[in-house]
């Protein structure tokens, strides 16, 4: 942590100079003495201070100053550090200033010039207030801190990239915080959200990939061609990658949004093997992360591949910043992600109250109230769990009458034990309603057809799941849904088998119709979309790469 710091202001420079000079001598090893000649200049110096979160302890202050006197500045200055101490150094004749300053500006103690010697007439009540300040100071945050407001749905998108990314960070409210007023008021031409580090300059309402650069995540390959690539890094990329690279292929993963993919953003995970008491998704991401770079293990995030090409044995892929890698195996781990719902007003609050998973990321914006999702299964009942914690009432609404066709029994009867959770069945959304922001939701029952509206702020949305490979257009075989196929289901597409493969040899069991490219986890038709299932296949597959490169090197 900074050191605390002692401001003090005068016009008169010999006497700034002096009182700096002896507040150095004697606070200098603990404290930063910082000077300043004038009330605007001190203001300023100040700004930055609480903009870089230096913790200020007191301000020291000559009241006869022209343009601003000392009771004006610390007028202003204690909205920007209202805890911090508070003297006056005053001649006599203005006494009486000062003690009107006790009730205006909550004056702690006010000096009579000059004061020396020091360690009689000055450092007894320096030591004094300080000690007191000392009591009650409790140390700034030291990491990143995000400015914002809860219905920008920037703001919702800054906050799930740190969070999936495992960036410790403070969540400023500007609707709930004194503190995030003060801060977005500190910074000229503040526009939210606003990202401040220990050190430097804000950023102000950055892209994720700004983010990125600024946090040191790497984006860019650091070599042209790699003996694997692998795309995703969910659960399945994730343990390819591990595999790949501890048996000594040089293995890049890439990543458009997070290493965890949709496991990342679960709570509580608690049927993978090895974790009798589950654990969050966040954890096994992190833990993932680190074992697939130990061995080495490029990991490029946010970044995503945009198109897939052949040249002889390589294959090619482009990312989104337009450079191209190239390798002579690929594994496809893309996954799925959330199927949008097509409800007249949901498209206009997401980001806004609406959101899509991110059970992680809000789940502390919603203490006391009430939070509805939509979902029955194991995703909306983690969800369910987590929300419970923090909000008032939790509920669950179910298209169908009960939640034991799509959801693990260990998690309906946690469901059924919590209180503040309500199962809500047959019954969808049919309209969401607000300004910038949910306000309310227009329920309808499937067997009566009578409709309600509710208020709510909060709707978080775990429904169905559809794959994104619409970028690998006919390279690969995709079933009608979008999956891809591999192995033993090439050709089950329709399409004549001799059209489909192009080899002498038949396809590995997880090998796409285009040789040397690979898919694994949930975005593989007919795959087991679980953790363990994603994880076992990542794995396996590499045994069929190294089968694949011992042929075309
Ligand atoms: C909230 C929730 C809770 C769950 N709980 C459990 C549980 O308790 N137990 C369990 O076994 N399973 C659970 N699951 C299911 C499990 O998480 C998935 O089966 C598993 O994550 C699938 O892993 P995957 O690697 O195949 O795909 P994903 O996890 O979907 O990862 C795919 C990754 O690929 C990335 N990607 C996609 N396209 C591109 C591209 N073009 N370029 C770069 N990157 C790309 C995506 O950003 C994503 O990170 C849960 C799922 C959710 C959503």
């Amino acid at each position: 942590m900074a050191k605390p710091i002692i401001f003090t202001v005068d016009d008169d420079l010999d006497v700034l100079q002096a009182i700096a000079r002896d507040l150095r001598r004697h606070y200098g090893e603990h404290y930063r003495v910082m000077r300043a000649s004038s009330g605007a200049v001190a203001f300023e110096a100040l700004q930055q201070v609480v903009q870089r979160g230096d913790p200020v302890a007191l301000l020291l202050v000559d009241q006869r100053m022209p343009e601003m006197s000392g009771v004006e500045f610390l007028e202003q200055a204690i909205k920007l550090v209202p805890d911090v101490k508070r003297a006056l150094l005053t001649a006599y004749s203005d006494t009486d200033a000062a003690i009107r300053a006790i009730n205006e500006v909550g004056l702690d103690y006010y000096l009579m010039k000059p004061w020396d010697p020091p360690e009689e007439n000055l450092y007894p009540v320096i030591d004094d207030l300080l000690a007191d300040w000392q009591a009650n100071f409790r140390p700034p945050f030291e990491g990143i801190r995000v400015v914002g407001d809860r219905w920008n749905p920037q703001s919702h998108e800054i906050k799930d990239f740190l969070a999936r990314n495992q960036i410790p960070y403070r969540w400023l409210d500007v609707e709930r915080s004194e503190e995030a007023r003060t801060l977005a008021g500190c910074v000229t031409q503040a526009k939210l959200p606003l990202v401040l580090f220990p050190d430097g300059e804000p950023l102000r309402q950055p892209s994720t990939a700004e983010l990125a650069t600024r946090i040191g995540l790497q984006t860019t390959a650091a070599k042209p061609f790699y003996d694997l690539v692998i795309v995703g890094g969910g659960p399945a990329g994730l343990a390819a990658a591990v595999y790949g690279a501890s048996e000594g292929l040089h293995t890049v993963l890439i990543e458009r949004e997070a290493p965890g993919g949709q496991a990342g953003t679960s709570s509580r995970i608690e049927n993978y093997l090895g974790f009798p008491v589950g654990l969050s998704g966040s954890d096994l991401a992190r833990r993932a992360v680190s074992q697939a770079r130990r061995f080495g293990v490029e990991i490029l995030t946010p970044q995503s591949v945009q198109s897939l090409r052949t040249d002889n044995d390589y294959r090619l892929l482009t990312l989104s910043d337009g450079s191209e890698i190239s390798a002579h195996a690929v594994i496809l781990a893309l996954g799925v992600s959330w199927r949008r719902l097509d409800t007249t007003g949901l498209e206009q609050f997401t980001g806004a109250g609406v959101y899509y998973g991110a059970a992680q990321t809000e789940a502390l914006a919603c203490e006391g109230e009430d939070v509805y999702i939509i979902g029955g299964a194991n995703s909306a009942g983690q969800a369910a769990m987590n929300f419970a914690k923090y909000a008032k009432s939790v509920t669950m609404l179910v298209r169908g009458d009960s939640l034991t066709r799509s959801m693990s029994q260990y998690l309906i009867d946690q469901i059924a034990a919590t209180d503040n959770i309500t199962v809500q069945t047959h019954t969808s959304v049919i309209e969401a309603k607000g300004g910038t922001q949910l306000e309310a939701l227009v329920l309808q029952n499937a067997i009566t057809g009578a409709t309600e509206t509710v208020p709510a702020q909060s709707l978080f949305i775990f429904i169905g799941a559809t794959p994104h490979t619409d970028w690998l257009e006919d390279l690969v075989q995709r079933d009608a849904r979008g999956y891809l196929l591999t192995g033993p289901d090439l050709g089950s597409s329709g399409v004549p088998p001799h059209q489909v493969w192009s080899q002498e040899r038949p396809p590995f069991l997880l090998e796409t119709s285009l040789p040397g490219v690979f898919a694994v986890g949930d975005v593989r038709c007919g795959s087991i979309k679980r953790v363990a299932s994603g994880v076992g296949e990542g794995s396996i597959c590499v045994q069929f790469v190294h089968q694949y490169l011992g042929a075309v090197r």
